[in-house]
């Protein structure tokens, strides 16, 4: 594509120059105020509309498989947040999204638009691009664009680190599972989902048993190494839409949306089998105990939690190495 020249004879009268400053000012203020990061990067995109002058300033994002989508956008003609763009061979965008600058120059086949872009750096990857265009855009556009880039960067890096800290938060270092943070915050969308939609759901709360014992035998680093274990067995054992959780040291909670007590029992039984069957390479055979409750017969999401439990200690005292549901006699399984 065709590059303009940048050099001093080339520099944006001192006009621009303020207005580029001011637009700076007010995206460095923006960020220093630490708003959401949605609203943060709205505001620069219209820094950077403000700073060089363009009709239209959109940031691109890079997702999952490589699409480009539209993240946020500003000016006469901004487009929603969420579209899908592409790369014209050639145009602004692809040379940014490949990391490089794309100085001011016309639109392929477009002679009465012109477009410059900057890439968007995160983590030293390429994640986006900033386009801006215009009926005209000066030369050395391209140069007032990188600080707003720059700027972009730095809110993405934030809502990735934000991204990084609260799967951390949730998640379980031993075994990968969900901690009991995790658990929490999905069981109490789920129960709410449940009773909205007037769904059935089930809770199955999951204890292995004598592992005092087990560590005592086999010292604590086989014991971590078999609950990481069990924690593979269950979330093999789970289905699409169900989530386990480690709760704490040895004990497991598993979400069931949509499904009834009848339901959860027959993946109880799945479970206590997948956990029973085979011996542990690190410390030999363990089972489970495993309590059930069901929506139907709970109040709300503490209720359901606490007659599970119940059950749970019904199935420790009526021997271990079974299921009881709440509500039930007998245990289900032996
Ligand atoms: P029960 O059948 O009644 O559940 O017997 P238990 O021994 O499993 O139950 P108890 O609650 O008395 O003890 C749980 C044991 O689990 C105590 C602790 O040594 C062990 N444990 C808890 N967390 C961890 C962990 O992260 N790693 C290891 N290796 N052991 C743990
Ligand atoms: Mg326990
Ligand atoms: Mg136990």
């Amino acid at each position: 594509m065709t590059r303009h020249g940048s050099a001093p004879q080339d520099a944006p009268p001192a006009r621009e120059t303020q207005l580029e400053r001011d637009a700076l000012r007010i995206a460095i203020g923006v960020l220093a105020g630490s708003p959401p990061p949605e609203e943060a990067l709205a505001r620069v995109a219209a820094a950077a509309l403000a700073g060089t002058g363009a009709d239209l300033a959109v940031v691109v994002e890079r997702g999952v498989e490589g699409i480009l989508r539209v993240r946020t956008a500003a000016g006469a003609e901004a487009i929603m947040p969420g579209t899908r763009v592409a790369a014209l061979p050639g145009g602004a965008l692809e040379r940014a999204m490949s990391g490089r600058v794309a100085h001011a120059a016309t639109v392929p086949g477009q002679a009465d638009l012109m477009e410059a872009a900057v890439p968007v750096v995160v983590d030293g990857r390429n994640a986006g691009a900033l386009v801006v265009s215009g009926a005209r855009l000066p030369d050395g556009t391209e140069d007032r664009l990188r600080a707003f880039g720059q700027l972009l960067s730095m809110v993405l890096v934030r809502v990735e680190d934000r991204r990084r800290l609260s799967t951390l938060a949730s998640t379980d270092a031993l075994t990968g599972l969900g901690n009991r943070r995790h658990f929490d915050e999905r069981f109490h969308v789920a129960v709410e989902q449940a009773q909205r939609h007037h769904h059935p759901l089930s809770l199955a709360l999951l204890d292995v048993d004598h592992f005092k014992r087990i560590n005592d035998e086999h010292g604590h680093q086989r014991g971590d190494d078999a609950l990481a274990e069990v924690a593979r067995r269950l979330a093999a054992t789970c289905r699409i839409g169900e989530s386990v959780a480690r709760i704490g040291g040895e004990e497991f909670a598993w979400i069931l949306p949509l499904t009834s007590g009848d339901g959860a029992e027959a993946a109880a039984r799945r479970a206590r089998a997948a956990v029973r069957e085979a011996p542990f390479a690190s410390v030999g055979r363990l089972t489970v105990s495993i309590g059930i409750s069901e929506l139907s017969l709970a109040n709300d999401a503490s209720d359901l939690v606490r007659r599970a439990d119940r059950a749970l200690y019904r199935a420790k005292a009526a021997g271990r190495d079974r299921i009881v549901r709440d509500g039930g006699g007998e245990p289900v399984a032996r």
